[in-house]
């Protein structure tokens, strides 16, 4: 297995001055982690993480891609323009972009694939509600929104990062229970498995709810390749005890 991964997810979260003292704590208290390390940022702060994070030991990511190349498309940022402030990830689908910006399957699964083709990894986000996992429609969801990226990225769905999130895990402090997160992602690393080869080195990340606290018993699941960190990576002192949990 590679390293895993910690990826922050700072959402719509941050200023010039916060981000500027949160990500110099982080590097600061860093050290040589085991894990590979990234933060994903608000557009209008790529330029200010790009500098500061110059030292490479954290990965530049973004929360979103736009599905269209270039053009008329208001208000949305391309891929090749993320890549020229050194972006390494992107994530797509998450579900506040499902669910609030009427985010389809095909959608997500097109936003994958021009990410692949800028050359930036795409974090892709998958992830049940409530309502679906109490209809016992978990892995129904979750592979369902799987086959969208898998049919759109053909043999390139080797070089994804994917994130297990369920929707009624972020930002409720209510976490699955390792066992209930290993559970779904053993179901996708099988649905990985039968689409390309190197399914076993696809990194698959676990969202949702995840803090200091849990972080180590979730990481340890041999199925669980790392953290998409919502609330607790905006704390330097807390996602660096969640990297510290890492291998
Ligand atoms: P929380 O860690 O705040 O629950 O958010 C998880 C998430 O949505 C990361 O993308």
């Amino acid at each position: 297995m590679t390293k895993q991964l910690i990826a922050g997810n700072w959402k719509m979260n941050g200023s010039l001055a916060a981000n500027q003292a949160l990500l110099q704590a982080m590097l600061a208290g860093l050290g040589s982690p085991a894990c590979a390390v990234a933060v994903c940022v608000p557009a209008p702060y790529l330029a200010q993480a790009k500098t500061l994070l110059a030292s490479g030991a954290i990965s530049l990511g973004a929360q979103d891609v736009s599905q269209h190349e270039a053009g008329a498309y208001t208000g949305e940022v391309s891929a090749a323009m993320l890549k020229e402030f050194g972006v390494r990830y992107a994530i797509v689908g998450h579900s506040e972009r499902r669910q609030y910006h009427g985010e389809t399957d095909a959608v997500v699964a097109a936003k994958a694939q021009r990410a692949l083709e800028a050359g930036i990894t795409p974090i892709v986000c998958v992830g049940e509600t409530l309502a679906e996992r109490d209809a016992g429609q978990t892995e129904a969801t979750v592979t369902r929104q799987l086959a969208a990226v898998i049919a759109a990225t053909g043999p390139r769905i080797g070089d994804i990062v994917l994130a297990y999130e369920p929707v009624w895990a972020i930002g409720t402090g209510k976490t699955a229970t390792p066992q209930q997160a290993q559970q779904v992602h053993a179901v996708l690393r099988a649905q990985l498995a039968g689409a390309c080869e190197q399914a076993a080195g696809i990194a698959i990340l676990y969202g949702g709810s995840m803090n200091a606290a849990n972080a180590a018993e979730l990481l340890a699941q041999p199925d669980i390749d790392g953290g998409l960190i919502g609330g607790a990576s905006l704390s330097a002192p807390d996602f660096l005890k969640i990297i510290a949990a890492a291998r």
